[in-house]
């Protein structure tokens, strides 16, 4: 068994590898960028060395400093986790020139499931059912066309060297063929360099069908089972499980032996992922289902795996790249239960998915029977420079009910603020009717257009329980109790009938509550600041004592606009001294690869600028002050 592991990655999966390598006996090393310096991964790791600064490209994905990290540590191995340099087969290769151990299969398998066409070939030649259509080996436009009406509308045209959806155009009739074709082949060419593109039948009713396979250097090859990932957002995995909900043995022994069948023909060792798509529209079938691609390293969902077969498949990649043999034989695994992950991401439903980095002021974790993979913990910031996930929560129960009620309850108990999240969201998914009968194709979320996206509002019941949490404090034991609020909070006024009222402010309105009223309120708070907040269908709301100047929004005091999170700014619409409307830009931010304009709050004019083209601000930095109109 290797002795000591470099990990090439960062946030949850580095932490995750570490806790299996610390286990093992494994000495552990860290690799960070200039956000990361103060990250858990590196608080976790034995070591940790500092690669660059915080863009990715100059730090977690340039190959040349993470072998010389490894070198300087004496680290026997790399792994590389998931995304960056993980199925980067150059980098492998390099790694294994270097004398280190990739944790990870052979670069020659990598490249074989690198390309789209060639890899589809090759799984058809193994006897893998392919999804129908054309490879492209004649890329003439009008022979192109001819093949989409041979194969029959509506198609998908994707780009060989395609992934992240880029290069894909459904064209759903003859029509709109060549406007399809022409716009996949520029995406394409500018993203990847190749304009090569396949066509294949589009799948209705397509569910997301993985199987996760495994092969050690000595020939073997498994399979452990099967998850369903078919609740997606444009394409992105939201919620994940295992296994399929409806199943079948028949299916499961084709789409599973399949699997296996493809992870033979190019040799495969270590973890790897065969994702299949299935066309649903009469339940799972073993005649409709069809390769899609190869994911040649471990995958986000691998918990959701490891929770109903009780294996650690990071410890199956550390005995695998130490030659060993896999743990367990086909015959030796088996399914037991039910399990789901959700991936909690710092984003706000909203405002169209607009990524929400800041420090995690408050970060709880429910203390329930859910397995917990975070990158950070309390007080950590969600940085600007990377996928803005918080953790993964990965429920398991008896069944796919009790599985996915855990969940439900985890979501229900979380605590996360001032960052927003999709914890509400997440949980819209789980009510949605056909996602509780298992009916889920990839399209359920976009065909719900905005409905599991919409905030919940708070309601009187939440105005009632911050008044009682605003309150409690001063209940506490001591004689005097009565009195506190009067010296402390503006917001406690006491009438002549001895009622208690408190005034109190939420998204910029201000309500004055009896606190006799509030008797009956239910629901989850928490003392927040001098504030309370309130958590309704796992959105949290916060509520403060009144303020001068109104406002309540956030990154706005008292008309101090502030940058709601790291970035540039890229523009300056005023000058000191100039008048102002409410809702006019005051200045473009640059955040997260995206622009976002900073307006005036109210009627006012500027009286401070403190923003420059071109600055670099933190979070809550004071850009540019307005005061408002007499
Ligand atoms: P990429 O590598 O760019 O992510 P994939 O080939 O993995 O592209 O496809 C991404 C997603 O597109 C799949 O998860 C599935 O939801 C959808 N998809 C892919 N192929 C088809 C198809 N033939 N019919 C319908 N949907 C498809």
């Amino acid at each position: 068994m290797i002795k000591s592991l470099l990990i090439a990655n960062r946030g949850e999966i580095a932490c995750r590898v570490i806790r299996t390598a610390r286990r093992l006996g494994i000495r552990t090393v860290a690799v960070y960028s200039g956000a990361d310096a103060k990250a858990l991964h590196v608080r976790m790791a034995d070591e940790a060395v500092h690669i660059g600064p915080s863009p990715a490209r100059e730090s977690y994905l340039v190959g040349e400093k993470i072998i010389e990290a490894a070198k300087e540590t004496g680290a026997e191995a790399i792994h590389p986790g998931y995304g960056f340099l993980s199925e980067n087969a150059e980098f492998a290769e390099t790694v294994i020139k270097a004398g280190l151990i990739w944790v990870g299969p052979k670069p020659g398998s990598i490249l074989a499931m690198g390309l789209k066409d060639a890899a589809k070939k090759l799984m058809a030649d193994a006897g893998v059912p392919v999804t129908p259509g054309y490879l492209g080996e004649n890329q003439d436009a009008k022979h192109l066309k001819k093949e989409a009406d041979a194969i029959g509308y509506p198609v998908l045209i994707k780009a060989v060297a395609g992934g992240g959806g880029k290069g894909m155009r459904r064209v759903d009739d003859a029509k709109g063929f060549d406007d399809a074709l022409e716009s996949a082949k520029r995406e394409a060419a500018s993203a990847f360099g190749d304009d090569r593109v396949l066509i294949e039948k589009y799948i209705l009713s397509p569910r997301h069908v993985e199987v996760q396979v495994f092969g050690d250097s000595h020939g073997n090859v498994v399979h452990l089972f099967e998850r369903d990932c078919s609740l997606q957002r444009r394409h992105q995995k939201v919620i994940e499980e295992a296994p399929a909900p409806g199943m079948d043995a028949e299916t499961r022994e084709a789409v599973c032996g399949a699997a296996v069948r493809a992870a033979q023909a190019v040799n495969y060792e270590g973890a790897g992922t065969i994702e299949f798509i299935a066309d649903a529209s009469d339940g799972l079938k073993p005649d409709r289902i069809w390769f899609m691609e190869m994911n040649t390293r471990l995958q986000v969902e691998h918990p959701v795996t490891e929770e109903i077969t009780g294996q650690d498949l990071v410890e199956w990649q550390l005995r695998v790249a130490s030659g060993e043999k896999l743990p367990k034989t086909q015959d030796e695994l088996s399914i037991d239960g039910w399990a789901m992950e959700a991936r909690l991401y710092a984003e706000d439903p909203a405002k169209g998915f607009l990524p929400s980095v800041g420090r995690l002021a408050l970060l709880d974790f429910p203390e329930s029977a859910t397995r917990i993979e975070t990158g950070v913990e309390e007080g950590d910031a969600i940085s600007p420079y990377y996928d803005p996930m918080i953790a993964k929560l990965v429920a398991t129960g008896a069944d796919r009910t009790d599985a996915m009620m855990g969940l439900a309850a985890a979501l229900f108990g979380l605590r996360v603020w001032p960052v927003k999240t999709n914890a509400a969201f997440l949980l819209s998914c789980l009510q949605d009717p056909d996602f509780q009968s298992g009916n889920v194709t990839t399209g359920l979320i976009g065909d719900r257009g905005d409905a599991l996206a919409a905030a919940p509002v708070a309601g009187e019941n939440e105005w009632r329980l911050a008044a009682m949490q605003s309150f409690a404090p001063y209940f506490a034991g001591s004689q005097d109790a009565r009195a506190g609020p009067w010296t402390q909070n503006l917001g406690f006024r006491m009438n002549a009938d001895d009622e208690v009222r408190i005034t109190l402010e939420h998204a910029g309105e201000r309500r004055t509550i009896d606190l006799e009223a509030c008797a009956d309120a239910s629901g989850f708070s928490a003392p927040f600041g001098d504030g309370a907040l309130v958590f309704k269908d796992a959105q949290p709301f916060l509520f403060t004592p009144p303020r001068f100047g109104g406002g309540g929004e956030h990154g706005i005091h008292d008309g101090e606009i502030e940058a709601p999170m790291p970035g540039k700014v890229t523009a300056v619409d005023v000058a000191a001294g100039d008048k102002v409307e409410k809702g006019q830009r005051l200045l473009t931010l640059e955040a997260m690869k995206m622009e976002h304009g900073l307006l005036a709050p109210f009627d006012g004019r500027v009286t401070d600028l403190a923003a420059t083209m071109g600055l670099q601000v933190t979070e809550g930095q004071i850009l540019v002050k307005v005061e408002p109109d007499e």
